[in-house]
């Protein structure tokens, strides 16, 4: 998941955690029978130029990236989107 940034349209490598950011997405499964729900974290990377304008979302258990629509923004390390997937 962190080998490149997410945004499709860049092919930056990871190499550096103090270049871009990390996104943790939080994200909930439901076993088909629905008696169980499983936990996931996965961490996403942008790098310092896309981090600038983007944010790691996640669509249709899909992530991807989306234009941050606040550019003053206070510049956190971490962000946490969480999204609820009902099975
Ligand atoms: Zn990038």
């Amino acid at each position: 998941m962190l080998s490149s940034c997410l945004n499709p349209s860049c092919s930056a490598p990871f190499r550096y955690l103090y270049d871009g950011r990390i996104f943790t997405v939080e994200r909930f499964l439901t076993s088909p029978d629905g008696l169980s729900t499983e936990r996931m974290i996965e961490h996403y990377w942008l790098c310092g130029a896309c981090s600038r304008s983007m944010k790691v979302v996640v669509e249709q258990g899909v992530a991807t990236t989306a234009p941050i629509r606040t550019e003053r923004m206070a510049a956190r390390g971490v962000e946490a989107p969480r999204q609820l997937l009902a099975g």
